[in-house]
């Protein structure tokens, strides 16, 4: 935690890190790989700095919390064009690539591809006709391979799948980048961070160390096509369940059903309290759902195994067997 980002000790191993996520997720020369700070919530403001690119509107699909949140910050910038929108189902789904309604002069269009809040993943890339595709995949990167080429930008905070809190991903094409707004703070300019190899000012290193090490642990396991397998795994047994239950129930549709973040809810949901205090009882923490959505929320992130899921089953069935 005391080298020096500078040191060859520390650059040896951000270079590792570096080369082992483009090797995880293919990602070409003609992307940059930039490890920032500021969270994916600094992003909201830092993309439009760099990417309006002289234009002065940009597209953006509203699927959920993080949508809105990325929408409001982006106001503060340009014209926002809400392109698509799930509200109308309390962001329940991801609204059909026919019914989006893109604008020929957006500077970019902007998806988050897992919801973390409402549980909704896109198991499908837009079509965004050569305008650039930018999406915040902090809840869903390296959980499943990924077509990077059909991306512009992707940004993420590392805290869900990748590793500790206070390191940001950024994997950029290098053709976006160099015409950041004239006030864009400079650490903040992906140009000058790109020109700097992310050390422009001092990098979250034990982040990166750390992030390093767990894109190591993913290719022990066999890459991002094994991880996702297993994925699948986990989230078929918890959907399987809540959908035969009469008693707890998905709110997402079946086809965009994220395969992280499962929000559920009880039929009658003055249950809530007592469940979550059975679960804790049995070991199970963290599962009382987002305000904004209520119930509960099983977050199955890469590194939860699959007997994690099975125990969280077993507790649902248990509860369901006295209650239901
Ligand atoms: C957790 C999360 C964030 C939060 O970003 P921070 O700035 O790191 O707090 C943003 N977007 C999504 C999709 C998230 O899941």
């Amino acid at each position: 935690m005391e080298m020096s980002h500078r040191g060859k000790e520390f650059i040896a191993i951000a270079d590792q890190a570096e080369a082992d996520l483009r090797e995880l997720l293919g990602i070409a020369a003609d992307y940059k790989v930039l490890f920032l700070q500021g969270g994916a919530v600094a992003e909201n403001a830092i993309i439009p700095m760099n990417l309006l690119r002289g234009k002065t509107s940009a597209d953006y699909a509203n699927t959920g919390e993080w949508s809105k949140k990325s929408i409001k910050e982006a106001k503060k910038y340009c014209t926002v064009n809400v392109a698509a929108s799930s509200e109308d189902r309390n962001f329940t789904y991801v609204p059909a690539q026919s019914t989006w309604k893109l604008s020929k002069d957006a500077a970019y269009v902007h998806v988050c591809t897992n919801e973390t809040i409402g549980g909704v993943e896109y198991h499908w890339t837009p079509d965004t006709g050569g305008v650039p595709l930018v999406a915040d995949m902090s809840s869903h990167i390296l959980s499943r391979p990924v077509d990077v080429s059909r991306y512009g930008l992707i940004y993420g905070g590392a805290q869900k799948n990748v590793g500790p809190a206070g390191l940001t991903l950024v994997i950029v094409r290098d053709s976006l980048l160099g015409n950041a707004l004239p006030f864009t703070p400079s650490a903040f300019d992906f140009k000058q961070q790109a020109d700097a190899d992310s050390m422009y000012n001092t990098p979250p290193t034990y982040a990166i160390y750390i992030a390093g090490l767990v894109f190591q642990w993913l290719k022990r396991q066999g890459g991002l096509q094994a991880i996702e397998q297993r994925n699948i795994a986990k989230a078929k047994l918890l959907y399987d369940y809540l959908d035969g239950s009469s008693f707890f129930r998905s709110p997402v549709h079946p086809a965009d059903r994220s395969r992280m973040n499962v929000p559920f809810k009880l039929r009658d949901e003055a249950l809530d309290e007592a469940f979550l205090k059975a679960a804790k009882a049995a070991g199970m923490v963290q599962l009382k759902g987002h305000r904004a959505v209520g119930g509960m929320r099983a977050s199955i992130y890469n590194a939860m195994p699959i007997a994690g899921v099975q125990r969280l089953v077993e507790v649902m069935r248990d509860f369901e067997a006295v209650h239901g």
